[in-house]
């Protein structure tokens, strides 16, 4: 019988989801839905100063908005719980003091000093530094003096001079020489374990049948494959993702772009862009095929397929894709989504205004690259004080005083029109263009900052349409007054 897939994503709970845990919970996400698996969430809670409960919120939020849901985790429980690292020091504890009894772990009495001396000798002379393991050797009357001292201990793992190898299947057999690991520490003198400790213990107990994280946990992996062994345990598969770097090969930092999934959903990206960017860093179908869903991907994805080289974070990649899953969504989803941005860019919005706000936006939507500029777009469209600037106009061909007299006739022809909409309003436009022997391009614009405001818009006639009657009327009239301010200043 072939062991579940089980795969998880471990963060800590710094308050929002990191865009590198985003892409390695969305490669876990396609592994396990993929395989008819499971996908497990386990919160890092254990260094106690920087997590608190509240601070998970931010990571379930992303994970939910990018649509990674979870099968097992500390809000909807599971068969192999608890899942929040720090209520599950008792299993970690029992681990630990397993290797104590077999010795394979032993109290360090070392002290900082200690530490620091050994370091510093270690520089002058240009070796790496590594705990030479100073304290396997303290004889028991040394250690009941360094606890008489007050030496708080720390739990080491006794890592014997051996090279370390292991299989991954994104990389291959990685192995280190025998130098290359020392006696690293497992838990803290109270027994309470470390990370590698904990995950390996963790990883165990929850049945994880492949860890896949990213790169930069290679060394960590060395020290976990020791634990495994020691304590008698068949590894989990491991996969470690390409490193994600920006376009000059550097380590991706806050310099690069946002690092909080948060950071992308207030910037105006569709978590749909999101996904079908992050799942270019390392992966891709092997054809020229780009755009990508979530679901597409659980049908494509293979953890064989992954990269090893690094990937390239490109944020114009990025807006690219956003722009293509704008114009993907329909109109009444897209509506939906932009409609929170809008209120959020201050536009005052009332309920009735639902199906306006829907004409508006597809007037513009191939305008919009990010649904953070929705107001900025449409504003135009919701301010019923809108006092056009005519002297935006450039009076060459015609004076303000003709423009006023042509836009009268506009304000008539406003009044008229019937139906309302694009083509009678571009057919008796142009219609008045030509009797006043106009260019049309000279008659168009001042119309369009007389109802708009703005010199670029979409289309004259269907914003018209849009805008409706009464708003077209209302702003041409308030053009005509401020043409007579012109004209008489
Ligand atoms: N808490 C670790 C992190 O956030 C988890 C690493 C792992 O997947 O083992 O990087």
């Amino acid at each position: 019988m072939t062991q579940p897939i089980r795969v998880r994503m471990a963060p800590s709970p710094t308050g929002d989801l990191h865009v590198g845990s985003a892409r390695t919970a969305l490669f876990n996400y396609l592994m396990a839905r993929r395989a008819g698996g499971a996908f497990v969430l386990r919160i890092e809670d254990t260094d106690a100063q920087r997590s608190d409960p509240a601070r998970e919120a931010g990571i379930y939020d992303g994970l939910r908005w990018l649509g990674l849901n979870w099968d097992e985790g500390p809000d909807v429980g599971g068969p192999y719980g608890p899942y929040r690292q720090s209520e599950r020091k008792d299993v970690h504890r029992e681990a630990v003091q397993q290797l104590l009894a077999n010795d394979d772990a032993y109290y360090d009495y070392t002290t900082a000093e200690e530490r620091a001396a050994e370091r510093e000798q270690q520089r002058a002379e240009g070796r790496p530094q590594r705990y030479s393991g100073i304290g396997r050797h303290f004889s028991a009357a040394e250690v009941a003096e360094r606890k008489a001292a007050g030496v708080v201990p720390a739990v080491r793992f006794r890592a014997e001079p051996k090279p370390i190898q292991f299989d991954d299947i994104v990389i291959g057999s990685i192995r280190v020489g025998p130098d290359e690991v020392d006696d690293f520490v497992i838990a803290r003198g109270d027994g309470s374990a470390l990370y590698n400790m904990a995950v390996v213990v963790d990883d165990h107990h929850m049945r994880i049948s492949h860890a896949v994280r990213g790169k930069d946990h290679v060394s960590n992996t060395f020290r976990q494959v020791l634990l495994y062994e020691a304590l008698g345990w068949t590894p989990p598969a491991f996969a470690h993702l390409p490193l994600v770097v920006n376009r000059r090969r550097q380590k991706f930092s806050k310099r690069d772009g946002a690092q909080w999934v948060g950071e992308y959903r207030t910037n105006g990206y569709l978590p749909e862009a999101l996904v079908n960017f992050l799942i270019f860093l390392g992966w891709a179908p092997g054809d020229e095929r780009e755009i990508f869903s979530l679901a597409e991907l659980v049908q494509e994805f293979r953890l064989e397929r992954v990269n090893r080289a690094d990937a390239v974070f490109d944020p114009q990649r990025l807006d690219h894709f956003n722009g293509v899953w704008i114009r993907r969504l329909d109109l009444g989803d897209l509506a939906e989504r932009a409609w929170s941005y809008a209120t959020a860019g201050g536009l005052k919005l009332s309920p009735d205004q639902r199906g306006y706000f829907r004409s508006a936006l597809e007037l513009e939507y191939e305008r919009l690259s990010h649904l953070n500029r929705t107001a900025e777009l449409m504003d135009f469209f919701f301010d019923d004080e809108l006092v056009p600037d005519m002297r935006q106009v450039r009076y060459r061909r015609h004076s303000a005083a003709e423009t006023a007299q042509a836009l009268e006739l506009v304000a008539a022809l406003v009044d008229e029109a019937e139906p309302f909409d694009d083509p009678t309003l571009e057919a008796r436009m142009r219609a008045l263009a030509s009797d006043l022997d106009w260019k049309a391009g000279d008659l168009f614009m001042p119309v369009r900052i007389a109802v708009t405001g703005r010199r670029a818009t979409p289309p004259l006639f269907a914003t018209m349409e849009v805008l409706g009657r009464q708003r077209c009327r209302e702003r041409l009239q308030r053009a005509l007054t401020g043409l007579a301010e012109l004209a008489t200043a």
